[in-house]
């Protein structure tokens, strides 16, 4: 990863406006002194989602996401800080590199030249595509569009040794630069320079940044190895790419993505109209991809290879996928070995067909469990039930649960009673650590507000008060002449009184539309539909009590200020902060009998 020195960050922020990327993938409309649109992070009908062009920052009121323009693109494109930075500078024309610190400008120049060769080598490749009609028959025999096929970029190495080498060299590229980009290979005795790729079809690979960062190489005909890749190196990691993206994908958090094992089988589905699919890089995911997609989609469908090989895929992606909120379902091909034959065989609507009905994870883990155990026999029924209900505790879903035990016992001819006995029993034990976890969880919480004064906490409900209704605000503001002792809260009450001169009702909506966003978030936070009905008699109470608390701050903050002073033997001084504490007692005193008062009432 490049380094930058620090000032790159103020750079992009000054130099974009956060409206101009946003709206890049929210409709925005303008209201009052900001903008707002449907959040891109959750599913919603009604926008919550405000973008404020003063502050230049985003927040959502339904999923509480929020930030500036950088933490926006990396959640929306599921980047890490630099990589956002780099995709903002590059989509807006800015240029980062001057902040670069000098061995990564080295770095960088070196890998930017990478890229160049890259697309030069893709164009090269197509422009063979298209002078070489066997090549370009062999996709459509398979049933490649013309339109998909330039949509991806495929080429054509041709089975020339020096094609490629040559072409780039005119392009004035250098030995040195063509061998780093692994396009060409330096022979065993180190005389000659070859192409890498020959005689094969060619699958440029693009990174989130539509760079192309390699190529995946198919044999024309039954040639062995049927497919080759680039080989690893800084700017083809294969653990962090996904095959598929940086081609045009119309993301929504609702949307499914659709996980396959082969190119072919995500442009061939690309074609018909799915575009979200990927192909993991080998045969199983990894955990940057699991994370990147889990990222981005709610659902995922895998569409593995009807083998051995792509169920154990499977089962070694799902540990990975488990532990993200992204639902799962396995698509089931008969008579097909992957998706793009399938289509091929039985055309895309009986394909589509069996997308709807893909079964859920646990409906296919447990049909795994019962591979190779025959239900007939009582022992391997026993196993069957043990390793289902294993599976089972992790449902949090009642009437999930319920339904699946129904199927159990229907496959295994055991009354669900007897099952559910079974399930409990195991539970039990699972759900203790869950418990123990729970009041862990609630203590921690106790401690957090702990830290925070009485008169804070006094002041913050008084605040939320405020917010239930104009006369509850009234009635506070007018008792507390000088204000909040805190200032976050004074200050707040100054932007109500505003809201509250033309408003008869405190709603998040209205305050949006004429408030600062800053200004809206913080009332946002306080807003309790408890305080609804509170009554006067208890408002009372809480305003004593916080004058009560006033007095113990200052009765403290008086006797440090005595010690102070005996330190420096100034009588005079003490003698008047004496006074002074006396007084504050006094008042205090004053304030516990209107207390009692208020009870007696
Ligand atoms: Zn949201």
């Amino acid at each position: 990863m490049p380094r930058y020195r620090e000032e790159v960050k103020d750079y992009i922020l000054n130099n974009v406006d956060i409206e101009n990327v946003v709206s890049k993938y929210v409709t925005l409309k303008r209201v009052g002194a900001n903008l707002k649109g449907l959040c891109p992070f959750h599913s919603e009908k009604t926008p919550s989602f405000y973008v404020s062009k003063n502050w230049q920052n985003f927040h959502c009121f339904g999923c509480s996401e929020g930030g500036d323009v950088i933490s926006f693109i990396m959640k929306m494109e599921n980047l890490d800080f630099i990589s956002a930075l780099e995709f903002i500078a590059d989509s807006n024309g800015l240029d980062m590199s001057q902040f670069l610190d000098e061995n990564a400008r080295k770095v960088d120049s070196r890998l930017s030249k990478v890229y160049d060769i890259n697309l030069c080598a893709a164009k090269y490749f197509r422009d063979n595509l298209k002078a070489n009609s066997f090549a370009e028959e062999y996709l459509s025999d398979r049933g490649m569009s013309k339109e998909v096929i330039s949509a991806f970029g495929l080429g054509y190495s041709l089975s020339s040794w020096d094609g490629l080498y040559k072409h780039l060299k005119v392009k004035g590229y250098s030995d040195d630069e063509i061998l780093y980009s692994k396009l060409v290979r330096l022979s065993s005795n180190g005389t000659t320079i070859h192409d890498t790729f020959r005689n094969r079809i060619m699958i440029p690979i693009f990174d989130n940044r539509k760079r192309v960062v390699g190529f995946g190489a198919r044999s024309l005909g039954n040639e062995m190895p049927k497919y080759i890749n680039s080989s690893e190196s800084d700017f083809f990691k294969k653990s962090k790419i996904l095959y598929g993206q940086g081609i045009s994908q119309n993301i929504s958090r609702d949307k499914q993505c659709i996980l396959v094992e082969g190119y072919m089988d995500v442009i061939k589905l690309n074609q018909f109209g799915f575009t979200n699919v990927f192909a993991s890089m080998g045969t199983s995911l990894t955990e940057e991809q699991a994370h990147e997609l889990s990222r981005k989609y709610k659902n995922l469908l895998f569409a593995y290879d009807m083998d051995d090989a792509g169920r154990k895929a499977i089962d070694r992606s799902l540990p990975l996928l488990e532990k993200h909120d992204i639902e799962i379902k396995v698509l089931e091909l008969d008579k097909a070995k992957d998706p793009d034959e399938y289509i091929n065989k039985f055309g895309i609507e009986v394909f589509k067909d069996c997308v709807d009905s893909a079964i859920d994870l646990y409906r296919y883990k447990i049909k795994r469990l019962k591979e190779g155990l025959d239900l007939k026999n009582a022992s391997d029924r026993r196993v069957f039930i043990d390793k289902s209900i294993e599976y089972l505790k992790q449902l949090e879903d009642g009437v999930e649960l319920s339904l699946y035990i129904q199927e159990l016992s229907q496959e295994t001819g055991i009354e669900s009673s007897v099952i559910m006995t079974e399930y409990n029993k195991n539970k039990t034990a699972s759900h203790r650590v869950q418990k123990n976890q729970k009041v862990l969880a609630e203590s921690d919480k106790v401690a957090k507000v702990n830290t925070k004064t009485k008169l804070y906490l006094l002041e913050e409900k008084l605040f939320s008060i405020c917010l239930s209704s104009k006369e509850n605000f009234d009635f506070i503001s007018e008792s507390l002449s000088n204000g909040f002792k805190h200032q976050e809260f004074s200050l707040a009450l100054l932007t109500l009184k505003e809201y509250y001169s033309s408003m008869e009702n405190f709603s998040l909506n209205e305050a949006v539309d004429i408030m600062d966003l800053r200004e809206v978030l913080f009332l946002d936070k306080y807003l309790r539909s408890e305080n609804v009905e509170i009554s006067n008699s208890e408002i009372q109470k809480l305003l004593i009590k916080r004058e009560q608390e006033i007095c113990l701050e200052n009765i403290a903050s008086l006797n440090s200020e005595l010690n102070e002073l005996l330190l420096y033997n100034d009588t005079e001084s003490e003698v008047q902060a004496r006074l002074k504490q006396s007084e504050i007692i006094k008042e205090r005193h004053f304030f516990s009998t209107l207390l009692d008062a208020e009870k007696l009432i």
